[in-house]
């Protein structure tokens, strides 16, 4: 597999560069990888930094390809697809997209049925190895092809296919927004503390430290999170204290809502 030759579209993204960057940390040759970008000097630096191939010319680029990842902006993504049709309609490479929020009959339109097509939905921890990434097949994908996607995804993190495509929608409101609910909370607890008097900085550190910890502890154990909450709290105790005020006000309920108003706005867009 890693004889594929893989051409990310909008590679020096944010996206598109967590994923080659970890490819190329995994040993994917970087040969066999091609970024390629509209503006030359940011493609350069992408270029000196991974070793990869760089290009501004969509079309050579992919004219060899086995796979093509598009990673441009959503909005983007027609014209980027109206622009290679004629290559990709003829040889049928693999297509994998990262954009959020396009269904796979938009891209059957775009790029002509009998394409085959994997919806990729990753997550920024991507950038940081640590993230999830949420797949679905389209019609037409082999065994093989799924491989190299879950190669891809497994590169940044982990990886979870999805057999159906509103699957993606689950997906994006548990790990594609999921981060942010962590950053909302922890920016409450930031707030809470600086305001009980500890400064900000230190409240920044004790707070971020304190999430990292939990979520490695839970990743590590196999006792389930509702078991490791119960570890910390002791009967009258001051962790029970805390937590009566979370569920009497309601923060289960909350996150289900917010999780499912995620989810209606995913099914909304696409
Ligand atoms: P980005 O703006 O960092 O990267 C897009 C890149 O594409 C830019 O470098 C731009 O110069 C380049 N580009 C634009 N048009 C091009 C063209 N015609 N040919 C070649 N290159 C072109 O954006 P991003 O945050 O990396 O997002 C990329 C995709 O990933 C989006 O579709 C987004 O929906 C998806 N995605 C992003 C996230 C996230 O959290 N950032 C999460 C999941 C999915």
């Amino acid at each position: 597999m890693s004889d594929y030759k893989m051409v990310f579209i909008g590679g020096a993204g944010n996206m598109a560069g967590a994923v080659i960057g970890g490819l190329v940390a995994s040993g994917y040759p970087a040969d066999n990888i091609v970024a390629t970008g509209r503006d030359e000097q940011k493609l350069r630096d992408f270029v000196a930094r991974t070793g990869v191939r760089g290009s501004t010319d969509n079309l050579s680029a992919i004219r060899n390809a086995d796979v093509i990842v598009l990673s441009v902006k959503p909005q983007v993504m027609k014209e980027l697809c109206e622009s290679i049709v004629a290559e990709v309609s003829a040889r049928k490479p693999l297509i994998i997209t990262l954009a959020a929020g396009i269904p796979l009959a938009a891209y059957q339109r775009w790029l002509g049925a009998g394409v085959p097509i994997i919806r990729a939905m990753p997550n920024t921890p991507a950038l940081v190895g640590t993230g999830v990434t949420g797949l679905y097949a389209g019609a037409g994908v082999t065994g093989e092809h799924k491989s190299v996607a879950t190669q891809m995804a497994d590169a940044v993190g982990i990886a979870l296919w999805v057999d159906e495509e509103s699957g993606i929608d689950q997906v994006i409101a548990v790990s594609g927004s999921g981060p942010a609910y962590y950053f909302q909370f922890m920016e409450s607890m930031i707030d809470a503390a600086e305001k009980a008097g500890m400064n900000r900085a230190d409240a920044a550190r004790l707070t971020l430290q304190t999430a990292l910890g939990a979520a490695k502890l839970a990743v590590a154990s196999d006792i389930d999170v509702a078991q490791l909450k119960r570890n910390v709290m002791s009967p009258n105790g001051t962790t029970e204290r805390a937590i009566k005020r979370f569920q009497d006000g309601g923060l289960p309920e909350l996150v289900e809502q917010a999780m499912s108003d995620c989810a209606a706005r995913a099914a909304e867009m696409a």
